[in-house]
């Protein structure tokens, strides 16, 4: 069959799974989710096209959650579809038509999570919590729009995340694979619903966080129109301009992270007013980090993580905390293949630096040494615009 038939009936497959999911009509759901996953595997065979491969992959394991979520509970309630972090998840007329589409878990990260980063976190805070405290010190209103920057694995998730825990907030997470309109029906509509189910909670006086990651392949530039991403943008910056404004005592923020800040347009920069660089860590941040990540990790002496911190440099928190979990799972891996991990009295042998140093050889740093300085080049186009 072609490529392009294929398609088709994947997006049929595809579309007639949520218009049953939203039905409730959960054993055609679940029967059309399968078929369009084993077609969009079937594509991503077939298919050379990495960016092309990268959507249905995404848009696969999407509809492959949701397939969990509804053989695992008899309505298909509950799991990844929540919402609210402390109440029960909201009704189905409540919830974004989103919600189902997309990764929405409490988040619960505590401040102390997030290692380092100290400016950023005082920056982070005093545009959201300090207006969510105190509205009346704020007569020119505040940042709707927060642009979180900076190479991949640095924390700006993590950052949106603990902002949430703080102030309470219901923390929807967005990508582009769920918002685009092929696979879901009307995508600038997801966009809308989204924001509508946001004022209504924030008129029950619940502080609500849209947190878009890579939000360079949802309104970037280079943004291929594969599915009504136009339409998407615009709708976005409506919305966005429906929450900004120094009149508004709104509490909706839009966090925005991207590693990719040059692929973004003037016009949503604009929206951004609060725009922040999540840098890589430096060495002090790095000590950190493997302080952190190997608290509960047995080390020999002969481990000095100052050393790991100093030959460590252009690694990414996501890579120093892989290195530490590599080097553990190294230890206890043995226990199981020797067997002797069926005796609960057994605990692995402590890591030493020999093992830190043989993860190191073979892992490096993720993050490019170039993209650096283009983040440093791109804040100065910022600060000139
Ligand atoms: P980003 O959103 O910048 O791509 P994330 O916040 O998703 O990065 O980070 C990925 C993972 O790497 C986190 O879940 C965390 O385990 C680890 N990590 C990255 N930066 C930090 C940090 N500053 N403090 C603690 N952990 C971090």
């Amino acid at each position: 069959m072609a490529f392009d038939e294929l398609e088709q009936i994947a997006i049929r497959y595809a579309m007639h799974a949520v218009q049953s999911d939203n039905n409730g009509d959960r054993i055609e759901a679940l029967e059309h989710y399968k078929k369009a996953v084993d077609l969009l595997r079937k594509l991503v065979e077939i298919s050379p096209n990495y960016d092309l491969n990268k959507f249905y992959i995404q848009r696969a394991f999407t509809y492959q959650k949701r397939i969990e979520i509804l053989e695992r509970t008899e309505w298909g309630r509950g799991g990844s579809t929540q919402i609210s972090k402390t109440r029960p998840t909201a009704s189905r007329e409540e919830q974004p038509s989103l919600s189902k589409q997309t990764a929405t878990e409490n988040p619960n990260v505590k401040w102390s999570e997030v290692v380092g980063l100290d400016d950023v976190k005082r920056v982070v805070r005093e545009v959201i919590v300090y207006p969510i405290q105190r509205p009346d010190l704020f007569p020119l209103g505040w940042p709707r729009g927060i642009l979180l920057f900076g190479p991949p694995g640095c924390g700006k998730t993590l950052l949106a995340a603990a902002v949430a825990t703080e102030i309470d907030a219901e923390f929807v997470s967005i990508d582009s694979a769920s918002i685009m309109s092929k696979w879901l029906g009307e995508s600038e509509k997801n966009v809308a619903n989204l924001f509508n189910w946001a004022r209504d909670q924030e008129k029950k006086g619940r502080p609500v966080i849209i947190f878009t990651d890579e939000l360079d392949s949802l309104i970037g530039k280079r943004q291929a129109e594969i599915g009504g991403e136009v339409r998407v943008r615009n709708q976005l910056l409506k919305e966005m301009d429906g929450i900004i404004g120094k009149n508004k005592k709104i509490h909706i923020y839009v966090i925005g992270a991207t590693n990719k800040p040059w692929d973004l347009d003037a016009p949503f920069i604009r929206r951004f007013q609060k725009r922040i660089y999540v840098p890589l860590p430096d060495k002090k941040t790095r000590l950190e980090l493997f302080k952190f990540y190997t608290k509960e990790i047995n080390l020999r002496p002969n481990v000095d993580l100052r050393d790991l911190a100093r030959i460590t440099k252009g690694y990414s928190g996501s890579d120093i905390r892989d290195i530490c979990q590599d080097v553990y799972l190294k230890k206890i891996s043995h226990l199981f293949e020797s067997g002797l991990a069926k005796n609960a009295q057994i605990k692995p042998n402590p890591v030493s630096i020999s093992d830190f140093k043989k993860i190191l050889k073979t892992r490096k740093a993720s993050v490019l040494p170039h993209f650096v300085p283009a983040y440093e080049k791109w804040i100065s186009i910022l600060q000139a615009m």
